[in-house]
């Protein structure tokens, strides 16, 4: 089962993401602020995280900066959940250790696709070259990077 950790300080956004999630499989745990994350990283290691930008103790910057700097948890995909729908602050999250950007309100499909691609990539980075399948999503990362 993959975890998912969803690290939100709104309780009707974070049931509303364990909705969603569960109902595609994936096993979710939460966290209500950035401490909260950290900690529950450590003890219940998931598969990924869905981090609030904006949340009381340590925002989702800090969190991701902590994060980063630790080696343990270099590959561990982080995907930014945020009301900040601005063009600007897409590229300030993703220029500051997140993986991903997923705006407010939630699209249902765009959280599935993005959970998909960081899993694929996650998976990627740990399968030797010889037996590496090119995934269908990784045709998109190039336009990614210029959206
Ligand atoms: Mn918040």
């Amino acid at each position: 089962m993959t975890k998912v950790l969803v690290a939100e300080d709104n309780a009707v956004n974070r049931e509303l993401l364990r909705e969603l999630l569960e109902a595609r499989g994936y096993t979710v745990l939460e966290a209500c602020d950035g401490q909260e994350a950290l900690r529950m990283i450590e003890q219940t290691h998931p598969d990924i995280l869905l981090l609030d930008i904006g949340m009381p103790v340590l925002d989702g910057f800090a969190v991701v900066r902590k994060i980063r700097e630790n080696p343990g948890l270099a590959t561990l995909p982080v995907l930014a959940v945020t009301a900040y729908a601005m063009q600007g602050d897409r590229e300030n999250v993703l220029n500051s250790g997140f993986d991903g950007y997923l705006s407010k309100p939630i699209n249902a499909r765009a959280l599935a696709e993005e959970l998909e691609r960081l899993l694929h990539k996650r998976e990627d980075r740990n399968t030797p070259k010889s037996t590496h399948e090119r995934h269908p999503t990784e045709k998109r990362g190039a336009a990614d990077a210029g959206q």
